[in-house]
């Protein structure tokens, strides 16, 4: 297991506030955001979760604005549409934003999740695409899953709760991946169809549906010629393997 840390004082060493401007409402401010080159990765999950030492850097993803809440994840916070600005200042949904979340300060897991909550509230209030709100959802599963494990063996009930919540999100990740790969062309999120499909191959693995995963994993492994995707996947498939016998 990788070491981790939950302690977010730590992160300061890692972390610096950059400068950026809002996209829905132009207003300019800091976000926490990683330095580069500073945190070493040291390995992966099999969805693509990565691992670093000494921070967990799935806590510092989402930008957000303190001026409109707008938010959400470094690879879609870019120039959004005239309509989805629309859609934006209309949204009639909940009262979903707290000036509070945002911050220019390290973060704990609670305001990382709630800032990835309200991101994806954000998504859905611009109708943003199926696969941003995939991500979305696949990166809060990713940080449910490092607090849980940053609390080591403690708090027994914590952790099952987060455990419990990080599938419902893989689950949607799951769907809404599926979902945009029949809608969206690629690349999705920055990434190309056949990290998709390895992804989506992932997903129905943890959920036991190896048929679904096998049918995709072979797509991969027909497709990826040198990939370093493709290596991956005949990991998976051997897992599947050993999983079924
Ligand atoms: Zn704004």
């Amino acid at each position: 297991m990788a070491k981790q840390t939950g302690y977010c004082e730590k992160d300061t060493d890692y972390v610096f506030p950059k400068k950026f401007e809002c996209p829905m409402c132009g207003n300019s401010f800091k976000n926490m955001t990683l330095k580069t080159g500073k945190a070493r990765m040291i390995g992966s999950d099999d969805d693509l979760r990565p691992i670093h030492e000494g921070i967990d850097t799935v806590k510092y993803d989402v930008i957000m604005c303190p001026a409109c809440g707008y938010g959400t994840i470094a690879r879609s916070f870019g120039p959004v549409t005239q309509v989805q600005k629309k859609y934006y200042r209309e949204y009639e949904g909940p009262n979903f934003f707290d000036p509070s979340m945002s911050s220019d300060t390290v973060l704990s897991y609670q305001d990382a999740l709630d800032r990835y909550k309200q991101a994806l509230c954000c998504c859905y209030a611009k109708q943003g695409p199926d696969s941003e709100k995939a991500y979305l959802c696949l990166k809060i599963a990713w940080l449910l899953r490092g607090w849980r494990q940053a609390l080591g063996g403690k708090k027994p009930n914590t952790r099952a709760a987060l455990e419990e919540k990080e599938k419902e999100f893989l689950m949607r990740a799951r769907d809404g991946f599926k979902s945009a790969n029949l809608k969206e062309s690629y690349p999705l999120c920055g990434m190309d169809e056949l990290t998709v499909d390895y992804l989506v191959a992932s997903l129905h693995v943890t959920f036991g549906e190896y048929d679904e995963a096998s049918k995709l994993i072979s797509g991969v492994i027909a497709r990826g010629g040198r990939s370093r995707i493709k290596e991956r996947a005949h990991d998976l498939k051997d897992k599947i393997a050993e999983l079924k016998s």
